[in-house]
Parts: C-alpha cells; sequence; structure tokens
C-alpha cells in the first residue's frame, strides 16, 4: 500500500512493525496471532480435541491434514475462512478483528448453509457440519438430521 500511495504509512499498523508484508499481515503480526489463538482455542473446545492453526491451514486452508471427521474438516475451513475476511475487513485498522465478530459471521454462515441444506434435502449433512457448533453456543438448528 504504501510503494502504490506514499501518503500510507510503512509498516504495520497495528504493532508498528516495520516488516509488514502479506504474511506479516494475516498471520505473524502478534495482535493477530493473539487473534488465531482464541480461535484455535474455540475450535479445540467445539471439537473436543487437540487443534493447532498453521499457515498452510488457517492461509492455504489445507485442512487434511487434521484427519477426523469431514464435517469437523468442513468445519475448520470455513472457521479460518470467516478469520481471514475478519482480518481484512480490518487491514488497515490499528485493532485487529474480535472473536465476537467472528462468531457472529459464522452463526450467520451456519443458519445461511442450513436453508442450503434443507433446499437440497440432506439436512443430515449440516449437522454433520454444524451441529457441534450449534450444540456449543447454545443454538437451536432446525434440520433434524
Ligand atoms: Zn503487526
Amino acid at each position: 500500500m504504501h510503494r502504490m500511495f506514499p501518503a500510507v504509512k510503512p509498516g504495520c499498523p497495528k504493532c508498528t512493525s516495520a516488516n509488514a508484508d502479506f504474511l506479516h499481515m494475516i498471520w505473524s503480526c502478534p495482535l493477530i496471532q493473539r487473534f488465531w489463538g482464541k480461535i484455535e482455542n474455540e475450535l479445540a473446545q467445539i471439537l473436543e480435541r487437540e487443534i493447532t492453526l498453521t499457515p498452510r491451514l488457517a492461509i492455504l486452508g489445507i485442512t487434511f491434514d487434521l484427519g477426523g471427521a469431514r464435517g469437523d474438516r468442513i468445519l475448520v475451513g470455513v472457521a479460518t475462512l470467516l478469520a481471514k475476511r475478519d482480518i481484512a475487513k480490518r487491514w488497515m485498522s490499528p485493532l485487529p478483528p474480535t472473536v465476537k465478530e467472528w462468531r457472529t459471521g459464522m452463526d450467520w454462515t451456519a443458519k445461511m448453509e442450513e436453508r442450503v441444506y434443507v433446499a437440497r434435502g440432506c439436512p443430515k449433512k449440516h449437522t454433520r457440519v454444524w451441529g457441534k457448533w450449534w450444540e456449543f453456543h447454545g443454538l437451536v438448528s432446525t434440520c433434524t438430521g
């Protein structure tokens, strides 16, 4: 941004590090790492297993290494996609995204995907992906599975 628009200050707007390349902004910035850590912790609680978010998983979206149920891997894929969206929304902000924002996006996506799965006549698939999320957050799905 600074190279294209000299008026934009160089460096990370969050931690003020001079090294503000793409990887720093989306992954290694200490404030962004804290955000990823919270997402990782919440996913581990929901899925009741250890989840280690790596750049390969979180940035590239390669969930295969996680193993486990396919529905869980899809949930982690959506979770990291929405986390990246939240990071992008606050790209130039001094503040990192919040877990609350991320949860709101996850809830909204769960409800939209529920409609899609129901319309396709396969609500069980929705439950396999989102069931643990709904249960953890005390939400009620209209999918009976
Ligand atoms: Zn930074």
